[in-house]
């Protein structure tokens, strides 16, 4: 039995951390935000946060904290029940974000964040970009053998447009310089578990579900 009702999932670029964030809120009837489809979805909305964002993406660069923390408060304010985030925070200032906001502190004294850490070696994910593609209809991830989501029947899979080899080795440099330290630091006052993302989907399904217990 998994106790948790807050958890931050992180993990570098096609680690995997979708797919898994996703597989562990639905377990455990947690609400479920991906930082990074949201905000590909508010630009193809072309709404105000879209089109803040957008210049940013489109460089495959971190979006500034300011704007991530923005979307995560406003969302985390209508599911105080439970939930995971998946891509948040990647940064120092977002990781103290998370630890001091008003909304998530509000919640419970003692509020248990618990942060899942995917590692994946670098040549493996270089390996699983190429072969990503993502559901245009639910925002399932999958990959090329697939030729209907497996989540949801549709057949408009595509490919990223962040998964070029160039934008994905700048994800993959500003993981390193931006994410990990924030790890660091949450590490001092949040449980982080990690867990390996080598295996199949149910495998490391099955990992993070032992190191949980
Ligand atoms: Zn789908």
């Amino acid at each position: 039995m998994i106790e948790g009702r807050y958890f931050a999932m992180l993990g570098p670029p096609a680690s995997g951390k979708g797919t898994q964030g996703r597989l562990l809120a639905e377990r455990l009837g947690l609400a479920y935000l991906s930082t990074g489809s949201r905000l590909r979805r508010e630009i193809e909305k072309g709404s105000d946060l879209g089109l803040r964002a957008k210049t940013y993406l489109d460089c495959n660069q971190y979006v500034p904290d300011d704007l991530a923390i923005e979307l995560v408060h406003s969302w985390l304010s209508r599911c105080s029940e439970g939930w995971l985030l998946d891509g948040f925070p990647r940064s120092l200032v977002q990781a103290r974000a998370l630890m001091e906001t008003p909304i998530i502190v509000g919640t419970s004294s003692d509020l248990p964040i618990q942060v899942i850490h995917l590692t994946v070696p670098a040549a493996e994910l270089r390996k699983r970009v190429t072969t990503r593609r993502e559901c245009s209809n639910c925002g399932a991830t999958t990959t090329s053998d697939h030729q209907v989501c497996p989540k949801c029947g549709s057949a408009e899979l595509i490919a990223r447009a962040d998964d070029s080899t160039e934008g994905f080795e700048k994800r993959l440099q500003s993981y390193q310089s931006l994410t990990l330290p924030a790890l660091k630091v949450l590490q001092e006052s949040l449980a982080v578990h990690t867990v390996s993302g080598l295996g199949s989907r149910d495998e490391v399904s099955l990992a993070i579900q032992e190191k949980l217990r």
